[in-house]
This record gives structure tokens, C-alpha cells and sequence, in this order.
């Protein structure tokens, strides 16, 4: 049995111009050399979509209304191979005409040819990896711009007629102080952009300033790293500023005036289909089986270029009817509109509600989750726990 899948796309371009000390993500700073052979991996990847929706038992439905590029920096790719990327996107799948088609950029690699070819692609909304407007916050995790470098990348896909833009903070970077990060919301506020993400500092073993960190180390100015208490508050004040500012907060780490949230991860908490194709990156197609309506499969890309580039296969793993429901319960409670219980209960029957009653009174007793009107949703409180309450909805 097959299914129709109207989709979106994520390609990951894993290169940066340096590794920031703070980054857990599959990226890095490779040669030159290797782009060529990179954007003709993403060439065959995206020609091969067909067939592998095929052998998921999905159906492809060549319209796309959204195409994301991501990374790493796809940025740093030569304006002939953003071409390419492009237009291998175009012989496999239709692009939506009022498509959303993000590049992630960071401030600085903008020269005059990218945005041209930017501007070729139809590409209508920039997200750019800011991270701080104060260069001294910037320079000690190793990005390279600085806040007139930030300023004047905006202002020059402003008047390009990309207006769609989207500025990335974190709150918790060494040096930071409350007066700081009220220098950095000003800058933000002030620029008066559609849409924000706030990230705090995440503390693990993937990135050098974590490790770091962890071993309670000086180096990558660990020392300087505010204290947890001090994030959540830099965190909470930014929630708090953005919203007065009209960016209504619309999920745990992303603000939006009305109308511009983004489009493409909206699709991942809604559980819409999408393809993913390159380094570490991920596909969702539906491939329901008779009985199993909500079965899916996700087929997850290697997460080292080398082995991707030497073709190592992708993993598929089939999402069963228990693992959609929990999907929906702890992606849709990312959002602040939170999930609609009877809506949970149509789409999988009364269980898939009921088997959660005891969890769900204990974390609203506890101030964690709220249940309003049939929608349940996380509080403030519950969304600096939110690892805890998506992990009370886990029963594998
Ligand atoms: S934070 Fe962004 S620019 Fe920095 S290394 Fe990671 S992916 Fe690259």
C-alpha cells in the first residue's frame, strides 16, 4: 500500500571557514577540494529520491513546498555549485511556486556572487548563524564576523528583496553577562526581523567548549561560561524581550511575527513528510502497511563525510504505530499551541490519549505541562524541562 507524499527537502552542506568551539553539529572545515565531490553526492542523492521512497513503500508526490539548506554553511559552496545543488533540486521534484527556500548563511560569506546565485535559486529566506552581536562573545567560540559585518549582511538581503530573514542567538557563550545579552536583544530587537531562534549553550560531549566544560578546563574560555542559572535567566529574558518586541514565541527555541514561522520546521513537529539528503541528515516518508496507518520509515544518512562520500549505506528504521504517537506527543509539545488531545484521539484511537492520563495529571500537578481547552501544552517552567516531559511519553 502506498501514500502520496507531498514533501519538503533538507540538504546538508557540512563545511564552515572555522569550527566553533561551541558546535555539536556534523560539520567542519574541510578543503576545496572536497565541494565537487560533495554537490555530486547531493546530485545522485536527490536524483535517487524517487527510488528510495519507492522502496519505503511511499509514493513521491514531486511537489515541494519547502527546500532548506543547512549545515554547516552552505554559504561557502562556489556560486556554480549552489547552481548545481539547484538544479538537480528542479529535474527531480516541482518547487512549489510560493515555496519557502531557506539558506543557512553565515554573516560574512555573503559575497555578491552567492547572493546572485541565491537570488537565481528563488531562494526567499535567509537564516543566519549570528550567535552574538557582541564580538567579543563571537571571536572567543571562533566565528569570524562581527556585529557591522552581521548589520550589513542583513541590510544587503534587505535590499536584494530577501526580506525573509531569520537571526540564530545563544545564550550562555563565555563572556556573556545580563548586560551583554541586553546589548545583543537590542541589536535584535532593533533590526525588527520576521523571525528568531534562541538556543541555550548545550553542555555535552560533542562539542570542544562542552567537553571542556565537562572536564572544568580554561580552554575555549570555559571559564567564562555564565553559570545554568545565569543561561535560563539570559534565555528567559530573551523570551520575554522578543515577545514584548511582537516575535511571539512559537516554539521551545523559535519566535516569529505572525504569519512567519518557518515553514520547514514546522513540517518536523507536525511529523510532514520530508527528504534529507547529505551529511547526518534524515528523511520521514510515511509507508503505512494495512493495519498500520501510521507507519513510517526514517532513513538516516552516515554522519562522517568520509564514510558518506565512500558510500556507505543510509539506515532506515520504521517508525511503528507506539512510536508515532509518541512523535506527536513530544514534537507537537515543542510548539506553544501544544497538541489537541481529541485530535490525538481520532488520528489513533481513545488509547493513544487514555494510556498517557496518569503522566499527563502528574506534570500538570507538577506545574509542567498546562491543559487548556483540550489542548495541552508545555508551561515556561516545562519547556526548561522539556527533555524531562518528552521522556514521561517514551514507552519503547
Ligand atoms: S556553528 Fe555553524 S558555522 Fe559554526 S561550526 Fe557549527 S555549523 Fe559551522
Amino acid at each position: 500500500m502506498t501514500s502520496a507524499v507531498h514533501s519538503a527537502l533538507y540538504l546538508s552542506v557540512p563545511f564552515c571557514r572555522t569550527k566553533c568551539s561551541f558546535c555539536n553539529f556534523a560539520s567542519g572545515v574541510f578543503s576545496r577540494d572536497l565541494f565537487d565531490r560533495y554537490v555530486l553526492h547531493l546530485e545522485r542523492a536527490i536524483a535517487g529520491a524517487p527510488s528510495m521512497a519507492a522502496d519505503a513503500g511511499a509514493e513521491l508526490d514531486p511537489l515541494l513546498d519547502s527546500v532548506y539548506l543547512g549545515g554547516g554553511t552552505p554559504s561557502v559552496l562556489a556560486p556554480d555549485q549552489l547552481d548545481r545543488v539547484f538544479a538537480a533540486i528542479s529535474r527531480t521534484f516541482k518547487v512549489a511556486v510560493n515555496a519557502e527556500i531557506t539558506v543557512e548563511v553565515a554573516p560574512g560569506t555573503l559575497s555578491d556572487e552567492v547572493l546572485a546565485a541565491l537570488l537565481r535559486a528563488r531562494v526567499n529566506r535567509v537564516s543566519l548563524g549570528v550567535q552574538s552581536f557582541v564580538d567579543l562573545e563571537s571571536r572567543s567560540v571562533g566565528r569570524l564576523h562581527t556585529r557591522d559585518i552581521t548589520l550589513a549582511d542583513t541590510a544587503r538581503l534587505r535590499a536584494a528583496g530577501i526580506t525573509e530573514i531569520s537571526v540564530d542567538l545563544i545564550a550562555g557563550l563565555p563572556h556573556q553577562t545580563a548586560e551583554s545579552w541586553e546589548q545583543s536583544l537590542d541589536e535584535l530587537v532593533a533590526l525588527a526581523l520576521p523571525h528568531v531562534s534562541v538556543y541555550m549553550l548545550e553542555v555535552d560531549d560533542d562539542s570542544r567548549l562542552g567537553r571542556e566544560l565537562i572536564a572544568g578546563g580554561t580552554r575555549y574560555h570555559a571559564h567564562h561560561v555564565p553559570d545554568e542559572e545565569l543561561t535560563v535567566s539570559l534565555y528567559e529574558r530573551a523570551c520575554e524581550r522578543l515577545n514584548a518586541a511582537g516575535i511571539q514565541q512559537y516554539e521551545i527555541s523559535n519566535f516569529a511575527r505572525t504569519g512567519h514561522p518557518s515553514r520547514h520546521n514546522l513540517r518536523y513537529w507536525n511529523r510532514l513528510p520530508y527528504f534529507g539528503f547529505g551529511v547526518d541528515a534524515h528523511s520521514m516518508l510515511p509507508a503505512p502497511l494495512r493495519g498500520e496507518t501510521h507507519r513510517a520509515v526514517r532513513i538516516a544518512t552516515p554522519e562522517s563525510l568520509d564514510a558518506l562520500l565512500a558510500g556507505a549505506p543510509a539506515e532506515h528504521t520504521v517508525v511503528t504505530e507506539q512510536q508515532a504517537i509518541e512523535e506527536t506527543y513530544f514534537l507537537g509539545l515543542r510548539m506553544n499551541r501544544g497538541v489537541e488531545l481529541l485530535a490525538i484521539k481520532e488520528e489513533f484511537g481513545i488509547a493513544a490519549v487514555d494510556n498517557y492520563r496518569g503522566e499527563i495529571f502528574t506534570m500538570v500537578a507538577d506545574g509542567l505541562l498546562a491543559l487548556d481547552e483540550g489542548w495541552l501544552r508545555l508551561t515556561p517552567r516545562g519547556r526548561l524541562l522539556s527533555n524531562e516531559v518528552f521522556a514521561a511519553f517514551l514507552r519503547g
